[in-house]
């Protein structure tokens, strides 16, 4: 996720990133390559130049050219700012009705269904909430059948009412039924046009005006680039919604929409999607998406997703391991083989800064881990445990061992490292990490 964008940031950063002496004249020059990367990234043209002139002011405000560390302080000022214009803190979802209703809203194809079904799954399993979806699309059989099967993946149960097209009183009985049987929350799936029409837009403008959920919801591809905000911004035009989910964002997806949307729109982005899975979400966090941006990896959420899907005792140990620095290849491997366990492996690699940047060109199966696992492998156990033993005959010996070759496992090592580093500066108390750095 964001690789151009972070590779971009990454070079721009290059000359800042040593401790050497800048100049103001660097300080403009690498905020114009910022923000053209961020234009490349599809990054509104208003607010990325907004961003940079920001930046630039926080930047010289904070002597950033006398500072001990001039490139660390830009980048946590770039990291900061990133965070902020997508949004702050993380914004939940408003569930106090009695159901609570949520309303989904967005074009066809941006993965509504998709997401309704994986918002069903989070608020059971979170929650510990009864959903009911309904299906209001009442144009595409087809979309109400896909509904049923995510309902069916996820063990929620679906609202319909075959050959009714009167979509606020499908939405009535819905909530009547709900209300019966005791579904605390009502999910509403409705029709998406290809583009935006006004046919559509006052269908579920009366559908909203009608049954007044608790949060109305734009869910839009963010592989559609520029054009996800202009629909964005449409949408909250005629609905005022509530907030953004942003979808397929596991793609090769160039990432200015998360950018622009929440400043555009001054509406929050909730949720990602990242993978077709009914697991492959996550509630949207701006300060992990900048650490992303940057090409920090997302450490915090793997650990929250390891936390939730494995053992919370190994989940535990490993946070203790990474923070004591004793992070080692035997959990390197056993994370991958949990990660095989898990399924939507491209979403969760995208997660481990070295193992997502080394694997994100290949296309993403259990294949992919097997040189990694062949080096490993061919370590001894003392090998694993400590890996600074291993020197060049050690490394040429598990070259060997693998069927790979010397400079592979130096590959691997040198990651290694940088995960374990990148590792206990974000799990740490990543603020005083860096702070702690700065002062040098
Ligand atoms: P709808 O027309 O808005 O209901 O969209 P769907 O839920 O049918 O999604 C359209 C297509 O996008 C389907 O093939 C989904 O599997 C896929 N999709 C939805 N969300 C994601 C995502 O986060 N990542 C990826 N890769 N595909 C997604």
């Amino acid at each position: 996720m964001f690789e151009n964008l972070s590779d971009r940031l990454e070079r721009s950063f290059k000359i800042l990133k040593g401790e050497g002496k800048i100049t103001e004249i660097n300080v403009a020059e690498t905020l114009k390559d910022v923000r053209r990367a961020l234009l490349d990234a599809d990054v509104n043209y208003k607010v990325a130049k907004s961003f940079t002139d920001t930046v630039k002011q926080k930047a010289l405000g904070m002597n950033v050219l006398t500072a001990v560390k001039p490139g660390q302080l830009m980048v946590k000022i770039v990291h900061d700012e990133l965070a902020e214009l997508m949004g702050g803190e993380a914004v939940g979802l408003n569930l106090s009705g009695r159901p609570a209703v949520i309303l989904m809203s967005g074009l066809q194809g941006s993965g509504k269904t998709t997401f309704s079904g994986k918002l069903a799954n989070m608020l059971k399993t979170k929650e510990h909430k009864n959903p009911l979806l309904v299906a209001c699309d009442v144009y595409r059989p087809a979309a109400v059948e896909q509904l049923k099967v995510v309902g069916g993946q996820v063990g929620a149960p679906v609202y319909s009412e075959p050959g009714n097209k009167n979509v606020n009183e499908i939405a009535d009985h819905a909530i009547a039924e709900a209300k019966a049987r005791g579904n605390d929350v009502v999910i509403i799936d409705t029709a998406g046009r290809l583009a935006v029409d006004e046919e559509m837009m006052d269908e579920i403008e009366s559908l909203k005006n009608h049954v007044n959920p608790d949060e109305t919801l734009f869910v839009v591809d963010s592989m559609t680039g520029q054009d996800a905000v202009n629909t964005a911004k449409e949408f909250n035009d005629r609905l005022d919604f509530n907030g953004v989910v942003l979808t397929k964002l596991d793609g090769d997806t160039r990432g200015g929409a998360a950018l622009s949307i929440r400043t555009v729109v001054t509406k929050p982005i909730k949720f990602i999607g990242t993978g077709e899975k009914m697991e492959a979400v996550d509630v949207f966090h701006p300060g992990r998406m900048a650490d992303r941006i940057l090409g920090m990896g997302d450490v915090v959420s793997l650990v929250e997703r390891a936390q939730e899907q494995f053992d919370e005792e190994e989940a535990k140990r490993l946070q203790k391991k990474i923070q004591k620095n004793q992070f080692d290849f035997n959990d390197f491997y056993n994370q991958i083989q949990q990660i095989k366990k898990m399924g939507n492996l491209k979403d969760l690699a995208s997660m481990i800064p070295g193992v997502g940047k080394a694997i994100r060109d290949v296309d993403i199966d259990d294949n992919a881990f097997k040189g990694i696992e062949a080096i490993i492998q061919s370590m001894t156990p003392k090998e694993r445990s400590h890996p600074e033993v291993l020197n060049n005959s050690r490394r040429q010996r598990i070259a060997k061992g693998s069927g790979t070759n010397l400079q592979e496992v130096n590959r691997l090592i040198k990651q290694f490292d940088q995960t374990r580093k990148m590792m206990k500066m974000v799990t740490g108390s990543k603020m005083a990490g860096m702070m702690g750095r700065m002062k040098g």
